[in-house]
């Protein structure tokens, strides 16, 4: 529930409690924002309301008027006499008006949730030890909460389809399904891909797909997020982990431009699941498939974990000298990334003015948008790039201005910052005539020509920010530890930075955000403690006009993107 600026408030009665929201706001909501939970199945704040589960009954009354005066019936004590329903209703069908009073917790109430209860369960399968759900199950809750603890049903149950595949990813166990159809709404409203549907009916109800389709649109996934039981898993989580041992750090989804908020859950330095993590501004509450599965990219066996000189080991201290070396004498050009935190990008950039301001390019890369979560624009942080000053040109997915200026003998050593040359466009010969200073996480062909090898984290080990699409600044941290003896890259970017001027900057992250927020004006007074959970938006204003892809802004416009998409 959010309020617009300037929307007047009004009074509903939540068990006797005033509490102030704006007209119309949905009672679970309403309840929510004041620290109560109505119990619910089908209602999901980012779909429509079916009203089909029907757990969420509450007693409903307004304040009565006299029929034929229209004036406010009063009671003894001269307040509005509350004229109750003579049934429940749901609260997730009631809207919020002035003087509205529901009762959340009154003798009818929890009758109307154990009967609720216990229909749910006639047919419930007892596997809570063995269901992928236990541990996050809205059912196995309210039936602790709200249940009568025994069954009353000593007939057969109807035995429904176990392990039924409705697509590359998603599993359905019918017999757990309780028909709130938050998995058909959200692949008809949010996805527009119409594939889920009902057939059959009472008891023999069964989730399935249409004839001839299967549930495999990129966003599958969510389906098992929003359902509330062990009904829907994922097939690549499922039966890996128990969700209580799992380590849940806020992350940002580094697929696209978009920056979703995620939540990665891991255990003991493995990545389990990646889940989306909610955010109004930015994602709602969902994600991509594609997004969710990046982690694997952890497990490829391409993975730098040595410093090196000339290919041989050396100590971290060891190969930023080097490093600075390097770069002193040579004539340096800087290729960054669009998948490094705001704070190596700044750090990057500093080095660069350090040693003689050499020319510097992001690799930019573009895919098809999906009018969803995916934009085309396939760079994480390439406004980090701009912002902290590391770029003052577009990216580009062929480096053929540095290519040009190596065979023009206009540049003879070459820094990069987690890309790989030759797929940014640049031959073999045109590396080995180059000295080569490289880091990264992947030991890629540009790792195998470096003069200079560090190894990099990726964005599960690290702790940073990203710039999204609307400018808006994110931070997310580390997940999982990264390789035995690899340094953050800020840590390395700080040694050299502090080799080549002796400025002494401090590798901490607090250190870089002092230095960032004196020098970059539309981070000034912040801090990275400081960054609010749901991220903040930062000036755009000298970046506005500045083409990105053909046609569109650089600057995310939420009405463009709107009407683009149809809304
Ligand atoms: Fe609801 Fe889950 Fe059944 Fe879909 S599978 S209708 S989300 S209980």
């Amino acid at each position: 529930m959010s309020q617009k600026t300037g929307e007047k408030l009004i009074s509903v009665f939540i068990d006797d409690e005033e509490v102030r929201v704006p007209p119309g706001t949905n009672m679970i909501e309403a309840a929510a924002s004041f620290g109560k939970e109505i119990p619910h199945y089908c209602y999901h704040p980012k779909l429509t309301v079916a009203g089909n589960c029907r757990m969420c009954l509450v007693e409903l009354g307004m304040p009565g008027r006299d029929r034929a005066t229209g004036e406010p019936l009063l009671d003894e004590g001269g307040n509005p006499k509350i004229m109750w329903m003579p049934g429940p209703a749901i609260a997730c069908g009631t809207n919020a008006a002035p003087g509205m009073h529901i009762k959340t917790e009154s003798d009818v109430v929890k009758k109307c949730r154990n009967g609720v209860m216990e229909f749910l369960l006639i047919n419930h399968p007892l596997d809570c030890p063995i269901c992928d759900q236990a541990g996050e199950c809205h059912l196995q809750e309210y039936a602790t909460d709200y249940g009568r603890g025994y069954s009353r049903f000593i007939e057969e149950k109807v035995v429904k389809p176990k392990r039924t595949r409705l697509g590359p990813r998603v599993m359905l166990d019918d017999e757990r399904c309780i028909l709130c159809s938050r998995c058909i709404r959200f692949c008809n409203e949010i996805v527009e891909d119409e594939v889920l549907g009902f057939i059959d009916r009472g008891s023999h109800s069964t989730l399935t797909c249409f004839p001839g389709r299967q549930l495999e649109n990129n966003y599958s996934l969510n389906t098992v997020d929003i359902c509330p039981v062990g009904a829907l898993t994922s097939m690549d989580f499922r039966f890996k982990m128990r969700v209580w041992f799992l380590s849940e750090t806020p992350s940002i989804c580094t697929e696209s431009s978009v920056g979703v908020n995620t939540l990665v859950g891991s255990r003991e330095g493995k990545i389990y699941r990646i889940t989306p993590r909610r955010n109004d501004e930015v994602n709602d509450t969902w994600m991509s498939d594609s997004g969710r599965l990046l982690y694997r990219e952890l497990e490829k066996a391409d993975r730098l974990t040595q410093y090196s000189i000339d290919g041989k080991a050396t100590l971290p201290d060891g190969a930023a000298k080097e490093a600075a070396d390097i770069m002193r004498k040579g004539k340096c050009a800087f290729v960054g990334s669009g998948r490094s935190s705001l704070e190596e990008q700044f750090l990057l950039q500093k080095i660069r003015r350090a040693c003689g301001n050499g020319p510097a390019w992001l690799v930019g890369r573009t895919g098809a948008e999906d009018e969803l979560l995916i934009s085309a624009d396939r760079n994480p942080n390439l406004r980090g790039a701009l912002v902290s000053g590391l770029i003052d040109r577009l990216p580009q997915a062929r480096l053929t201005e540095l290519s040009e200026q190596i065979d023009a003998d206009a540049v003879d050593t070459i820094v990069v910052w987690g890309e790989d040359l030759l797929e940014a466009g640049l031959t073999e010969e045109q590396l080995e005539k180059v000295t080569i200073v490289y880091c990264g996480y992947r030991d890629n062909a540009t790792a195998a020509h470096a003069k200079v090898g560090i190894p990099g984290l990726s964005v599960f080990e690290n702790r940073g920010c990203f710039i999204n699409q609307q400018f808006r600044l994110q931070s997310f941290l580390a997940a999982v530890p990264g390789p035995e003896g690899v340094l953050p890259d800020v840590a390395l970017l700080v040694r050299i930075l502090n080799e080549l001027d002796g400025e002494g900057v401090r590798p901490r992250i607090e250190s870089i955000w002092q230095l960032m927020s004196d020098e970059i004006e539309s981070l000034k007074w912040m801090t990275f403690a400081g960054i609010p959970e749901g991220g903040q938006l930062i000036s755009c204003e000298a970046f506005k006009d500045l083409p990105f892809i053909e046609g569109k802004s650089l600057h995310y416009d939420p009405e463009e993107a709107l009407a683009a998409a149809g809304g």
